[in-house]
């Protein structure tokens, strides 16, 4: 891969960022397959190379330090650098019995949430920044919600991922700031209401529309835009 710009793709088994890795995999990128299931990451590798594209799974569960400190060596050993990130893994969290009320708020699903859609783009974020500045052209991607936007308040309410996106969005643009006088360029991006696991499969976008700003971030020229949170009608008020 010495020629080949290398991407990592976290919770890329499937949903958007399965479409995300195909969809970079696409434009000539290898693309290391980041998902936590063996059988599930066997599985999307698979199907990845059957579609000619060079596919690399990576063992990682972001919120585990041991696993992301694996992934960062096996990148490492493979490609001696990484040139994307696209940190996508997320998850909802339960809402019966009203856990996601705010009224009634399960503090718990709040840890676990937080845990992945935060911490876990903290921790993965920092094992690859080493990686990412021997890159001519780094770029990072955090998948949030317009949910997680401050002005539009979309969505139903749910006290614990929404506010978990808002919190992205702030951390985004946190590392935008400190990495202002690199070329690491840092976005968030938000795919839309889009049809996969995570929505009951009940929604109009496709995975593959959903990956396109995701891409479009990846792929950014070296002016950026910068620390900032765009879907695909544009940039999304925080
Ligand atoms: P899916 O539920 O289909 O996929 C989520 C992916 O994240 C899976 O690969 C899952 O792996 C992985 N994941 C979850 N926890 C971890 C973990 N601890 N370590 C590693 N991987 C993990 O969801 P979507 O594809 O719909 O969502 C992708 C991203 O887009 C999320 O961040 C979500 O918040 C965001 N988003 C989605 C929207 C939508 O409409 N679908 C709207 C707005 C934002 P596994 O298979 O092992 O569970």
């Amino acid at each position: 891969v010495n020629n080949t710009k290398i991407a990592l793709v976290t919770g890329a088994n499937k949903g958007i960022g399965f479409a995300i890795a195909q969809g970079l995999g696409a434009i000539g990128f290898t693309v290391a397959v980041g998902a936590r299931d063996d059988a599930r990451r066997k599985e999307a590798v698979e199907r990845l190379r059957a579609a000619d594209i060079d596919a690399l799974g990576v063992a990682l569960d972001v919120t585990s330090d041991d696993s992301v400190a694996a992934a960062a060596a096996t990148i490492e050993e493979t490609a001696g650098r990484l040139d994307v990130l696209v940190n996508n893994a997320g998850i909802g969290g339960r809402t019966d019995g009203g856990a996601q009320d705010p009224t009634t708020l399960d503090l718990d699903v709040v840890r676990t949430v937080l845990d992945t859609n935060v911490f876990g783009v903290v921790r993965v974020t920092n094992a690859m920044l080493p990686l990412l500045r021997r890159a001519d052209a780094p770029r990072i991607v955090n998948m949030s919600s317009n949910m997680g936007s401050l002005t539009l308040q979309t969505g139903p309410i749910m006290a614990a991922y929404a506010p978990s996106k808002s919190m992205l969005n702030s951390v985004t643009a946190q590392y935008a700031r400190r990495l202002a006088d690199t070329n690491v360029i840092v976005n968030a991006a938000c795919p839309g209401y889009v049809a996969t696991d995570f929505t009951g499969f009940n929604a109009l976008r496709t995975p593959e529309q959903g990956a396109a700003i995701a891409i479009r971030l990846a792929t950014l020229p070296d002016d950026g835009p910068r620390g900032g949170f765009f879907d695909d009608g544009g940039v999304v008020p925080w």
